[in-house]
């Protein structure tokens, strides 16, 4: 495979390290290719970042034919740049571009145009404590026609987006309410896949929550409303009287890297951790009765979020006094330091950018 380099002639000044946040600053380049059944993939480019001019009938703005992902490239101190589990991305981008009957792409060959990518983006990646280059894969349905069918031009981008610590002021555990109105997705519907769609469907009960002093929804599921599925665009882990839960993976949650990662490390290091359904009922006797010690959410962004309040109807519970709790601080350690370069990654899970 070529990878075509058109570079920019207006390279753009980096952003301060201290004031980034998230998604606001782009690198100087774009990754792109296109499909279509006769080519398959093809016209691999990277070429200056800049507004994508699509028709006005482009299948993703009709029918939200898209899937993206989220990784972060990674400053260590010695200065290399290094991704944290990119195949995992790569095969979840696959499943869900299956769902959405959009095309996968060959697992070597978007590994190969992920790292060119970032090895041309590389200088980007700030080297702040905390801060990373967030790298957002993303395809779509791009056929000009209005004509509802399965897609026959897909686009598939990589933007890359120098980011800022989510902790800035530490970690402060966050207020999170059981949404008992609203679902995110239902068993054969769309919830495992990392699809846009998902999240538009979310963004009325985050509005809710958010009024109301929330800083984001835990789901139930769509069809009884009884089992805990996830908090607002995390997975979510339980500690409780001992035994670590988290909700396995039916079919309408996503399947995270993160979440993935928090079960092996704490498996490998002798905790029980058990995948099952949890019912709301359940959980709200846990808190009743003071056995649930800590609850977090886990996902790509903020690593681990503690969760200090959570509310259900009208009863409002704090957990572990509103402090991160023990598990929590060591998983945010753990994963952090072999993200950072910062411990021994004995698990293999990173990948050196050169
Ligand atoms: C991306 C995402 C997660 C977290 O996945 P990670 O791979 O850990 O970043 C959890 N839930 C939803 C809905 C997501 O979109």
């Amino acid at each position: 495979m070529e990878i075509k380099f058109v570079k920019t002639t207006c390279p753009k000044e980096k952003p301060d390290p201290s004031t980034l946040g998230f998604g606001h600053y782009f690198t100087d380049h774009m990754f792109m290719m296109e499909y279509d059944p006769e080519k398959g993939w093809h016209d691999q480019r990277i070429v200056p970042f800049e507004n994508l001019s699509i028709h006005p009938a482009s299948t993703v703005l009709h029918y939200g034919s898209e899937v993206f992902e989220g990784l972060k490239a990674y400053r260590r101190a010695d200065g290399k740049v290094q991704l944290f589990r990119p195949m995992e991305n790569i095969r979840r981008m696959n499943n869900s571009a299956e769902r959405l009957c959009l095309p996968q792409i060959p697992e070597d060959m978007a590994f190969e145009c992920l790292t060119a990518f970032v090895r041309c983006e590389q200088e980007w990646t700030p080297s702040k404590e905390g801060t990373s280059l967030y790298l957002r894969p993303f395809m779509f349905g791009n056929d000009e026609s209005l004509g509802v069918h399965t897609v026959h031009h897909v686009t598939f981008i990589i933007i890359a987006s120098p980011s800022g610590s989510y902790y800035k002021e530490g970690i402060n555990p966050v207020k999170i309410m059981i949404e008992d109105q609203d679902v995110r997705a239902v068993r054969g519907g769309t919830g495992y896949a990392k699809c846009g769609g998902n999240y538009a469907a979310s963004n009325r009960a985050g509005e809710r929550a958010e009024k109301k002093g929330y800083s984001q929804v835990l789901w139930l599921d769509g069809v009884e409303r009884k089992y805990i599925e996830e908090v607002g665009a995390m997975n979510v882990m339980f500690k409780i009287a001992g035994e670590i839960v988290t909700p396995k993976l039916t079919g309408s949650i996503l399947p995270g890297i993160t979440r993935k990662s928090c079960i092996e490390v704490l498996r490998d290091e002798g905790y029980t951790v058990n995948e099952r359904l949890l019912s709301v009922d359940e959980l709200e006797r846990a808190m009743a009765d003071g056995t649930l010690e800590e609850a977090w959410g886990c996902g790509t962004a903020a690593v681990v979020s503690p969760i200090g309040e959570l509310s259900y109807k009208d009863e409002v519970f704090t957990v572990n006094g509103g402090k991160i709790g023990p598990v929590t601080q060591h998983l945010y350690d753990t994963l952090t330091g072999i993200q950072w370069g910062k411990t021994e990654d004995k698990y293999g899970w990173t990948v050196q950018i050169d």
